[in-house]
This record gives C-alpha cells, sequence and structure tokens, in this order.
C-alpha cells in the first residue's frame, strides 16, 4: 500500500502542484520559500517536499523528498503517482488553492454562471478561497485525456495503483 502523502513545496514547481491537485494532492505552496524554510515547514506540517534539488534534507527535518525532474512535467507527475496517493478525490480541490472545493447548487450559482451551467442535474463547486467556479466542462475533459494518456489510467484510478 502506498502511503497517502500530503506535499510542500515552492513557487518553482507550481504547474506541477496544480496537475496534482487534479488529483486530489495535497500540494502546499510556499512561494519564495529557500529549501532550507521548506524542509523546516514539511517537517512541521507533516508535509513531504517536493523539489528539482539534489540536496538532502538537515538531520533537524528529516522530511520525506521527492526529487523530480526539471522541465518534464509528465515525468514528475508519474513519478509521485507512481509512489503515493492523493490526500481526497480527484477534482475535489482548487488547482491554484489547493483547499477542498464546495458543492453548490444551481440556484446559488445564478447570475455567476451561464445560464446553460445553472440547470438542475449539473454538478457545480465553487473555491471559498479565490471564488473560482468548476463544473464538468471541456478543460475537465481535456485534462481527463491528459492523465489517462501521461499515467495510464484515468484520474479517477489513482487511488487503485
Ligand atoms: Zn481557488
Amino acid at each position: 500500500m502506498l502511503p497517502r502523502t500530503r506535499f510542500l513545496t515552492d513557487g518553482s514547481l507550481e504547474q506541477l502542484a496544480r496537475r496534482l491537485r487534479f488529483l486530489g494532492y495535497d500540494v502546499a505552496t510556499h512561494r519564495g520559500a529557500r529549501l532550507g524554510e521548506l524542509f523546516a515547514a514539511a517537517w512541521r506540517e507533516d508535509r513531504a517536499v517536493l523539489t528539482m534539488s539534489a540536496r538532502q534534507p538537515p538531520k533537524s527535518a528529516p522530511v520525506t523528498v521527492l526529487r523530480v525532474p526539471r522541465e518534464d512535467l509528465e515525468a514528475a507527475v508519474r513519478a509521485v503517482v507512481a509512489a503515493h496517493l492523493p490526500a481526497t478525490a480527484p477534482w475535489s480541490r482548487c488547482p491554484a488553492c489547493n483547499v477542498a472545493l464546495q458543492a453548490r447548487s444551481a440556484f446559488e450559482a445564478r447570475g455567476e454562471l451561464p445560464g446553460r451551467l445553472t440547470r438542475p442535474g449539473v454538478p457545480l463547486s465553487w473555491c471559498p478561497d479565490c471564488g473560482r467556479w468548476f463544473w464538468p466542462g471541456s478543460h475537465v475533459a481535456r485534462m481527463h485525456a491528459w492523465f489517462e494518456r501521461v499515467i495510464g489510467r484515468p484520474p479517477d484510478a489513482v487511488d487503485q495503483p
């Protein structure tokens, strides 16, 4: 059984962090943090560190470190999925903010979204942090296809390696 891991990274891996959040991985970002600061924060918050650096964590903060290749987003996603399980279900957290999305009714979305999306039966969710709305649209379909190609199975199956 793979560990269910929460991650911490800095702004340099934001594109990877966003992809992983689509899959349900809890990836916190400390923008501008130095690697030593990341190690210390990850130790305090019980997270593993995602980094491109080869540096080892100090003895004072012996955190798990997952090294990912530079400028190879697909290989980086594969490396994470191969060794760690996501904290929550796919499509359940905001890809930008990492917070849990909240289910919203069509009624609550009136005036915020086009009418075609605010009909009964369209599952809507909303990020309490940035206020963005999410629904099963073309973006999700494209992401779904990207993950199927990169990790060889649909996002909903990352929990069953
Ligand atoms: Zn958000």
